[in-house]
């Protein structure tokens, strides 16, 4: 069932438990996360960034697809589909192409036309019926094979951003994407307690999913956090699956080169990842 994040998230946040965005890609993606949401009767957010939106043809292929497989699945858990760190453009075409979900992430701008943009786009998303998540403080990564160590937010700009009438705000502390280095410091839990007590007990989100410890994971659901995105892991998990099956040669036996075959693998490692992620995160059966 396709809604927005915003009530499945404030569930989340009394609840103490947070929801899996995890990020699709491709057709095979998408069922598998779906399935394995239905399966354990968990909320889900599918991520889409605006890369993976322009490798599916465009934001109007995705929700199509997203709306009929929802559909032809017989989905009755909540499903919102969520634009991962949108543009200003991108946000605007996510509204016009039926997404139930956007994230504006204006953390590049300075405070002042973070506001203003974020402002404009919070009223688009309520008007059409969406949520919306804004973003201060950088979320770290890998960018030209440096992986930049993320920012702390400033908890009086989470304050202000917040206050804008978001559904729920990203707050870097020191989370990164993709995979962590050696010499990570882990989040700092300071930070996140005073961005919390700063923001009126709006739901947080925690980027950079993949990799951070099991017990850091729930010490900042229990912190306020509500959402939590997972993206590289998949691609890992995935990857994995599909290393293996061709290296044993399983694509030269019979019909094994056969795209329903070869995928096959690699969609029930993002099923187990997807599953291993909704136990950790708490959200099994909170739909
Ligand atoms: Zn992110």
């Amino acid at each position: 069932m396709l809604v927005n994040a915003t009530n499945m998230l404030l569930k989340a946040r009394d609840g103490h438990y947070a929801v899996g965005q995890f990020n699709i890609n491709n057709l095979e993606w998408t069922k598998s996360i779906l399935l394995t949401a239905q399966e354990l009767n968990s909320p889900v957010i599918l991520g889409v960034s605006e890369g993976a939106g322009k490798y599916m043809t465009g934001f109007k292929t995705v929700a199509a697809m997203v709306k009929a497989m929802d559909e032809s699945l017989g989905i009755t858990v909540p499903v919102a589909l969520h634009l991962d760190h949108g543009t200003y453009e991108g946000a605007k075409a996510c509204v016009a192409a039926g997404f139930t979900s956007i994230m504006f992430d204006g953390s590049h701008y300075d405070i002042e036309e973070n506001v203003a943009k974020t402002t404009e786009l919070v009223a688009l998303a309520h008007d059409h019926g969406l949520s919306i998540e804004a973003e201060v403080g950088s979320i770290g990564g890998e960018e030209d094979g440096v992986v930049g160590m993320g920012e702390i937010a400033d908890p009086a700009q989470c304050a202000m951003i917040a206050g804008l009438g978001i559904d729920f705000l990203a707050a870097g502390i020191g989370n990164i994407h993709g995979k962590y280095p050696a010499n990570w410091k882990g989040l700092d839990f300071d930070a996140l307690d005073k961005i919390h007590g700063a923001t009126n007990n709006i739901p947080l989100v925690l980027h950079g999913g993949t990799g951070i410890p099991e017990d850091m994971i729930k010490k900042a659901i229990s912190l306020g956090v509500s959402k939590i995105n997972v993206n590289t892991e998949c691609q890992l998990s995935f990857a994995d699956a599909t290393r293996k099956y061709i290296e044993a040669g399983k694509d030269l036996q019979g019909k094994g080169f056969d795209p329903r075959k070869l995928l096959a693998p690699g969609a029930e490692a993002i099923k187990a990842t997807v599953r291993e992620k909704i136990e950790l995160f708490g959200s099994a059966n909170k739909a």
